[in-house]
């Protein structure tokens, strides 16, 4: 089995050191990861610029790259040049993302990159509780959650979270009543205002959710799907299709047009 691993938090995260060791049991493992911190990326890609691709040391000698991109550069450019990747894991991240925290999670988004190029994609994530979280000892943890998913081919896209002690794996939908998000005033020393998007705590939780299973001590696995329709409102509209009068169907947009109209873009360019 060929395993990238990536992150966001960057290719010196601790917790990103002990995912590819753990991932190293399981098969051939290399590293691709960003140059510096990205969280709450999500899935933004770097698609004005070029990206750099340099290697790295990295611990236990396994191959490592930095990308001076996003999570989801880290895993396209990974998968462009190491060839036939099955799995990529993600983390594992110095903080949870559960709840309507993955719309912003760059963890989650390199593991979705991954499902979108083919492969399939295992997120990590653990908090941070007082100034280190002992990752060390969520070692054989990691390697559980890999025996368990590793084999499941028809998961393409899971997010995992790890309490410091679990007591056990709890599969769970993504809590979505809540918004942790708030958006805090300050001033800066001028006296101007600034503010701080943080994070509130939330509490009372729907149960079968991350956040409530988390809370009791699970490590929790959901199974994300990679589409954002709303599946149950679609078959709920008046009318699927409305058709306008007295307009001809377009005729379809044909390769060769294509190369024309980047030609054309081309001389306006140049212009
Ligand atoms: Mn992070």
């Amino acid at each position: 089995m060929r395993l990238l691993i990536s992150n966001d938090d960057g290719i010196y995260s601790p917790g990103l050191a002990l995912l590819a060791r753990v991932a190293h049991k399981f098969g051939d493992v290399v590293v691709v990861a960003p140059d510096a911190e990205r969280s709450s990326a999500s899935h933004s890609i770097s698609s004005t610029r070029p990206l750099s691709y340099k290697k790295t040391a990295f611990a236990d000698g396994i191959p490592a790259y930095r990308v001076d991109g996003t999570p989801a550069d880290c895993v396209a450019l990974g998968m462009f040049n190491q060839r036939n990747v099955d799995v990529v894991l993600s983390g594992v991240n110095l903080g949870p993302n559960m709840g309507n925290s993955l719309w912003h999670s760059g963890t989650l988004a390199a593991a979705h990159q991954a499902a979108l190029l083919g492969a399939r994609g295992i997120a990590f994530s653990t908090p941070v509780i007082g100034e280190s979280p002992d990752l060390e000892g969520l070692a054989p943890y990691v390697e559980r959650v890999l025996d368990l998913l590793l084999p499941r081919t028809d998961l393409r896209l899971v997010n995992v979270n790890l309490p410091a002690r679990p007591r056990g794996i709890h599969w769970v939908r993504q809590a979505i009543e809540q918004y942790d998000g708030e958006v805090v005033p300050a001033n800066d020393p001028y006296n101007r205002p600034i503010y701080w998007i943080a994070v509130t705590q939330l509490r009372e939780h729907a149960e079968g959710t991350d956040l409530w299973a988390f809370e009791r001590g699970y490590i929790t696995v959901t199974p994300i799907d990679l589409g954002l329709t709303d599946q149950a409102a679609l078959p709920n509209v008046d009318q699927a299709v409305i058709e306008f009068p007295d307009v001809d169907e377009p005729e379809l947009l044909h390769e060769s047009d294509r190369e024309t109209m980047d030609e054309v873009e081309r001389a306006a360019l140049v212009k």
